[in-house]
């Protein structure tokens, strides 16, 4: 690695690889994300009902998923919008669990949900208008669960190194970067796929990255596209909103994929993922002779 990274994000040390430390898996159930599988994480935006959820958690297994996404405590732009059932949601994304063996992602907001929240999720998912929030950070890091930092929508990608920096500081070292989007000049997408952020991130750091292909375009048409450029960089997954009838969704319709969708996005994923695991192979083998 040139020395002038290990310079530009020399305040997130332990974020970067090292001679001891080429990779971190974390580990969810019976696998890892940040090994050899691109792990798929899809699921609606938000917890709705008990129908929506299962119907979309046995689908999405059954294409391929390992992890179930759904809020159950949402950031909503407006504070009159659904903002999730809390303890319900979690209820309802465990009995999805047990159903289908999925694991389950869901946000966490306050740092005085995390015990609640850590009770019923594998991972811990800190949102994009939470990143920077440090004892949010300390207070799910503590809770010994896995945790998906989420780019903040603002925030440089030294930034996002130093929110990560943050939780391996706290006793954590299961870290996961989302890249989601970020706001730039252009408004036809919902938010800028900075897709470079992923190439780097491979590159410098030993954290898994994955890809979040809904919110960076907001778009249900671009979500597919998206995902394949994600994982051509070399994301370590996806993270995808589907819901059973986007047009009916509670939040975040206009990103989230049918079921239909779903299938055909993930038929188109195979010569992207033989990409990415090229890559991952000639990467490994500059590193080898790096140190040899
Ligand atoms: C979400 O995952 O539904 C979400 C709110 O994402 P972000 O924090 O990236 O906006
Ligand atoms: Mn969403």
């Amino acid at each position: 690695m040139r020395t002038s990274w290990q310079e530009r994000f020399a305040e997130s040390p332990g974020v970067l690889k090292s001679a001891g430390c080429e990779r971190t898996e974390v580990p969810v159930l019976d696998f890892t994300v940040g090994g050899e599988d691109c792990i798929i994480i899809a699921g609606p935006c938000s917890v709705e009902t008990e129908t929506q959820l299962m119907a979309t958690a046995h689908h999405v297994r059954q294409a391929g998923a390992r992890i179930l996404r759904g809020g159950a405590f949402k950031p909503r732009s407006s504070p009159y919008a659904f903002q999730g059932h809390g303890r319900e949601g979690l209820k309802m994304l465990d009995r999805a669990r047990r159903a289908t063996g999925l694991a389950v992602v869901t946000e966490v907001m306050s740092e005085c949900d995390v015990p609640l929240v850590a009770e019923y999720a594998d991972i811990l998912q800190i949102g994009s208008r939470s990143m920077e929030n440090y004892t949010l950070l300390e207070a799910a890091a503590r809770s010994g669960r896995p945790i998906l930092l989420k780019r903040g929508m603002v925030a440089t990608l030294a930034d996002l190194l130093r929110s990560a920096q943050v939780i391996l500081d706290n006793c954590n070292p299961n870290v996961i970067l989302c890249e989601r989007g970020i706001r730039t000049f252009e408004t036809a997408t919902r938010n800028t796929f900075d897709v470079a952020a992923i190439a780097i991130v491979k590159q410098i750091s030993h954290l898994p990255i994955i890809a979040d292909p809904s919110h960076a375009s907001g778009h249900r048409d671009l979500v597919p596209a998206f995902a394949r450029i994600g994982i051509a960089a070399g994301a370590d997954g996806l993270i995808v909103e589907v819901h059973p009838n986007p047009d009916k969704a509670w939040s975040d319709g206009d990103q989230s994929l049918t079921f239909a969708e779903f299938d055909d996005m993930m038929d188109s994923l195979e010569p992207y993922l033989e990409i990415r695991s090229r890559a991952a192979n000639e990467g490994s083998e500059q590193a080898l002779e790096a140190v040899g």
